[in-house]
C-alpha cells in the first residue's frame, strides 16, 4: 500500500470502548492496528464518569503516547481517533477527538468520512453566533447538538444527524454515555464487538483481533447506538436507504485481515484478481503485485491463469515519515525510497504487474520504469478497479478531477503515458462480482461514484474537498 505517495488516501479511523478499566490502553492498541488509515495525528479522551480527559498530537500513534501519557488515563470508557491529512498545514485543533467543554457536560467527538454540507451548516450557524474553533467538518456535530433546543442528549444528537449530509461513522462520548452513529448510507465502516462485558467499536474488525474483542456487528446505516452502564440500545435516526459502503476500502484502504460487512477484505482482493483475468488475460512468465495492498490480487490473478505468483517488487518499511509528504515532487521521490524491484525475478521475464489503482499516473510510470531497469521484457499492468474518473466527496482524498488521470485520458493514453505493454482495468461488474457482496442493492450496496460519477448523497454546491479543508 503506498497511499502516501500515490495520491490516494484514506482519512481517518475511528475506535471506542464502554465498561472495560484498561480503556485507554485498549484505545491506544486499536488505534494502532488502525494505523494505516491515517498517519498524521492521533488522540484518545478517557472518562472515568466525572470528567474527560484527552491526549492528542501530530504523528504516528506511538509517538503521540508514552507510556507515562497512558498510565495517566485512568477511566473506564475512552474514544480514540487517527488521521490523515494533507497540504495546507495539519492543525493542531484539527487532531482528534474533539473536545467541547461546558458547564453541564463535556462532549468527545471522533469522526471518520466528509460531511458534504459542511459549509452551508457552518455558515448557517455562524449566522447564529457560533464561532469554530478548527477548520474541521467534525466541529460542525458539536454545535448542532448544542442548539438542537432538546432537554435529552440522545435527541440532541438525534436530531443534530438528522441535518448532516455526506459520509460519517461517528463515535461521541460524554462522561456517561458512548454514541455511535452512522449514516444513512453506510459510506464509511463500522463495527462493533465485546471484550467481556465491555462495548467496543471500531473502523475496522482488525481492531478487535488486536485488542481480544468478539464481532457483535456492523452499525447499521442510518443507526445510533447508545452504549451507557446499562448495556446498548439501538435506535435510527434516518430510514432504511441503500447502503453505499466505499468500494475503495475493500480494494485499497482496509487491512486483509478486517471484515468489512462481513466480507474478508483478503478474499475479496483475490476474487478481484481473478476476475481481472478473467477479463484481461495476458501471456506471460510473472505476476507481481505492488505491496501491499495489491498483494491479494496478484495472488489472485496467478492462481486464475496458472502464471506464478512471485515477489518482484520489495517495500522498504523503514523509510521514516519525513518522506510522507504532499508534494508532487516528494510523492515521486517517494517512491524510489519505497520500492525496489527484485531483479533475479523479474530480468529476462514478461510481468504482469498488478495494482489497486492509478490516480495521478506517476506513480505506476515509475515502477513499470523500474521494473523494465531490472530487465524485464515486457510489463502487463493490471488495475483490480474501474478508472478513477471523478473526486470523491466522502473522506477519500482522490485528487481533484484535472489531477485524476483517468478523467483526461483514454486507457490506451494511460498505457502510453506509464510506458506498459498493456494495460486494462477491472469493469463496474467484475468488481461487484470479485468482492460479492449480495446482490440485493443497487451495486450490491457499494459507492462506484469515483468511477462512475453518480454520487450516493446529494453533492452541494460548495461542497469542499477533504484535502481542501485544511485551507478554507
Ligand atoms: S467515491 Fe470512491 S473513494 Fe469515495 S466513498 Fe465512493 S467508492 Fe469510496
Amino acid at each position: 500500500m503506498l497511499a502516501d505517495i500515490k495520491g490516494l488516501n484514506e482519512e481517518c479511523g475511528v475506535f471506542g470502548i464502554w465498561g472495560h478499566q484498561d480503556a485507554a490502553q485498549l484505545t491506544y492498541y486499536g488505534l494502532h492496528s488502525l494505523q494505516h488509515r491515517g498517519q498524521e495525528g492521533a488522540g484518545i479522551v478517557v472518562t472515568d464518569g466525572e470528567k474527560l480527559k484527552m491526549h492528542k498530537g501530530h504523528g504516528l500513534v506511538t509517538e503521540v503516547f508514552s507510556r507515562g501519557e497512558l498510565e495517566g488515563m485512568t477511566g473506564h470508557a475512552a474514544i480514540g481517533h487517527v488521521r490523515y491529512s494533507t497540504a495546507g498545514g495539519n492543525e493542531y485543533a484539527n487532531v482528534q477527538p474533539l473536545l467541547f467543554r461546558s458547564q453541564t457536560s463535556s462532549l468527545a467527538v471522533a469522526h471518520n468520512g466528509n460531511l458534504v454540507n459542511a459549509n452551508a451548516l457552518k455558515h448557517q450557524l455562524e449566522a447564529q453566533g457560533s464561532i469554530f474553533q478548527t477548520t474541521s467538518d467534525t466541529e460542525v456535530l458539536a454545535h448542532l447538538i448544542k442548539r438542537s433546543g432538546y432537554m435529552d442528549l440522545k435527541d440532541q444528537v438525534r436530531n443534530a444527524l438528522t441535518m448532516l449530509k455526506g459520509a460519517y461513522a461517528f463515535v461521541i462520548m460524554t462522561e456517561e454515555k458512548l454514541m455511535v452513529a452512522l449514516d444513512p448510507n453506510g459510506l464509511r465502516p463500522l463495527s462493533i464487538g465485546m471484550l467481556g462485558d465491555a462495548y467496543v467499536v471500531a473502523s475496522e474488525t482488525c481492531a478487535f483481533d488486536v485488542v481480544g474483542a468478539e464481532y457483535l456487528r456492523d452499525v447499521k446505516p442510518g443507526e445510533l447506538l447508545i452504549i451507557d452502564d446499562n448495556g446498548m440500545t439501538a435506535d435510527r435516526f434516518s430510514s432504511p436507504t441503500n447502503r453505499s459502503i466505499c468500494s475503495m476500502e475493500y480494494i485499497y484502504f482496509s487491512r486483509p485481515d478486517s471484515n468489512i460487512d462481513q466480507v474478508n477484505v483478503h478474499s475479496a482482493r483475490k476474487n478481484l484478481g481473478k476476475e481481472l483475468y478473467r477479463e484481461a488475460p495476458v501471456e506471460a512468465d510473472v505476476v507481481t503485485g505492488v505491496p501491499d495492498s495489491s498483494i491479494s490480487a496478484a495472488i489472485g490473478y496467478a492462481e486464475a491463469s496458472g502464471i506464478p505468483y512471485e515477489i518482484g517488487l520489495i517495500k522498504n518499511r523503514y523509510v521514516g515519515r519525513t518522506f510522507i509528504q504532499p508534494s508532487q515532487e516528494l510523492r515521486e521521490l517517494g517512491v524510489k525510497m519505497k520500492l525496489s524491484p527484485v531483479r533475479g525475478i523479474v530480468e529476462g521475464k514478461r510481468v504482469v504487474m498488478v495494482d489497486d489503482s492509478i490516480v495521478r499516473g506517476t506513480t505506476s510510470r515509475r515502477i513499470v520504469k523500474m521494473l523494465r531497469a531490472a530487465g524485464a521484457t515486457e510489463v502487463h499492468v493490471r488495475i483490480t478497479a474501474p478508472p478513477i474518473a471523478h473526486p470523491c466527496y466522502y473522506g477519500i482524498d482522490t485528487s481533484e478531477r484535472a489531477e485524476l488521470i483517468a478523467s483526461n485520458h483514454s486507457v490506451e493514453e494511460i498505457r502510453d503515458i506509464i510506458g506498459a505493454d498493456s494495460l486494462a482495468f477491472l469493469s463496474p461488474e467484475g468488481l461487484l462480482r470479485g468482492i460479492g457482496r449480495p446482490d440485493g442493492d443497487p451495486n450490491n450496496g457499494q459507492c462506484l461514484a469515483c468511477f462512475t460519477g453518480k454520487y450516493p448523497t446529494e453533492i452541494y454546491p460548495d461542497t469542499v474537498l477533504p484535502y481542501e479543508k485544511e485551507m478554507v
